[in-house]
């Protein structure tokens, strides 16, 4: 069934955006030629449920996507193995268990890799929440390796990320009641949300008893400082401080902007070599301004796959059939405060409610169903 005739197609990285991709060959039929799925892990893991996992709503694998059975009814060969070099002129990757892979066409879907020992400094209790798959293992194994409970547990970064962890780690504690810091940077708690959003998640903070400390973290000697000041003494350290482009797109000659991302056009075609296409927070569009999250990343998929196909199909068009993702003015973030509730933030309107937490549950959980349904098993 592999042995099609016809291009080959390479899909780097298990991500959200290739999720899309896979769901699209199941739902439509895959196009001509062969689909390779290359990534590490058999099961991906969905962040928006990550800190869902933490506090104790979500059973371990429940925010999980099985990519065996998926990759199966799409027509995709899957390879756990993780892709190190990749020569764009000749068409060819290399990958962490020695194999050389060639295609005629590759999409690299990635995400982000982890940067808070380079951003923050060297320390035994960080964690940093990059690798995704891998974060929620080495928690519990961070956990068990100090054999009791925090006394004090600090969370690095305010984006939505590392104030849903706040929370998190607040509720998983429950009564035990450890001291949770959250450290939200120079920029302030939820930068680039509205006025509104960002004095809810204040408020909601207080409440929740998570002291706020708006400047940027640094480790130092082994102490953990914020401003002038030290936090110690800190048993944990969490950092969700946003991913940092892989080194070896640009090293093997892939065009990359600013960070290292892959510089890719309105089609998400890296702007060098558009038989390679790149999507998710990996790439970095060239013609607009596009933040780095897994709502982009997941929106962008049916995009991605639309010219996937048509590529595949022989109908390349010089650029002018193929599609390309337009973003809405703007997009609902739900941030949950782990009490049952949310803030949901849509441009500049915010609230925080119960209402808002249910409609998180809801919207995620019928994600991931939506998986289950299409690799046939519900
Ligand atoms: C705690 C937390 C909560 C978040 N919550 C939200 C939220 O509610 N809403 C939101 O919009 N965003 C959220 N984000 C951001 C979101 O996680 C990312 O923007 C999103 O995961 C990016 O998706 P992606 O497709 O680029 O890559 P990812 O989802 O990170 O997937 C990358 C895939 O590529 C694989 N891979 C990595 N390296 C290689 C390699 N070298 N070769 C082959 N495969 C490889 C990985 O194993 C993985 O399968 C959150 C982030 C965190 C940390």
């Amino acid at each position: 069934m592999m042995q099609k005739t016809g291009p080959v197609l390479l899909l780097v990285g298990g991500g959200h955006a290739h999720l899309g991709v896979l769901a699209d060959w199941i739902k439509h039929g895959s196009p001509r030629g062969r689909t390779m799925l290359i990534t590490p892990h058999r099961h991906t893991r969905y962040s928006g449920m990550i800190p869902g996992t933490v506090a104790g709503e979500y059973a371990i694998d429940e925010g999980t996507i099985d990519l065996a059975p998926l990759a199966k009814r799409a027509g995709a060969e899957l390879v756990l193995d993780r892709c190190t070099a990749i020569d764009p002129s000749h068409r060819s990757i290399e990958t962490e268990n020695g194999s050389r892979i060639e295609f005629d066409y590759c999409s690299i879907d990635i995400g982000g890799v982890a940067q808070a020992r380079e951003v923050l400094g060297e320390d035994p209790r960080l964690l940093d929440v990059r690798p995704i798959a891998s974060f929620i293992p080495r928690l519990a194994s961070k956990r068990e390796g100090a054999g009791s409970d925090p006394g004090h547990i600090a969370v690095i970064g305010g984006g939505a990320g590392g104030v849903e962890l706040a929370f998190a780690m607040r509720r998983r504690f429950g009564n035990r009641h450890p001291r949770v810091t959250l450290i939200a940077g120079e920029a302030g708690v939820l930068d680039g949300f509205s006025r509104r959003a960002r004095t809810l998640a204040r408020r909601a903070l207080r409440r929740a008893d998570i002291a706020l400390v708006e400047q940027d973290a640094r480790l130092k000697a082994g102490r953990l400082f914020a401003g002038m000041h030290t936090l110690e003494p800190v048993d944990l350290l969490i950092a969700s401080i946003g991913g940092a482009a892989p080194v070896w797109p640009g090293r093997g000659g892939l065009a990359v902007s600013r960070g290292g991302f892959i510089a890719v056009d309105r089609h998400q075609r890296s702007v060098s070599h558009p038989h390679i296409l790149a999507a998710g927070d990996v790439a970095m569009r060239q013609d607009s301004n596009i933040p780095r999250s897994g709502v982009h990343a997941v929106h962008s998929g049916p995009v991605l796959a639309a010219n996937l196909r048509r590529l595949l199909d022989g109908g390349d068009g010089g650029g002018g059939a193929l599609r390309s993702y337009r973003p809405r003015p703007a997009s609902l973030y739900l941030v949950s405060t782990a009490d049952g509730k949310a803030i949901a933030s849509y441009g500049i309107f915010a609230a925080h409610g119960r209402w808002a937490g249910w409609l998180k549950r809801w919207i995620d959980t019928r994600w991931i169903a939506s998986f289950a349904k299409l690799d046939g098993r519900v």
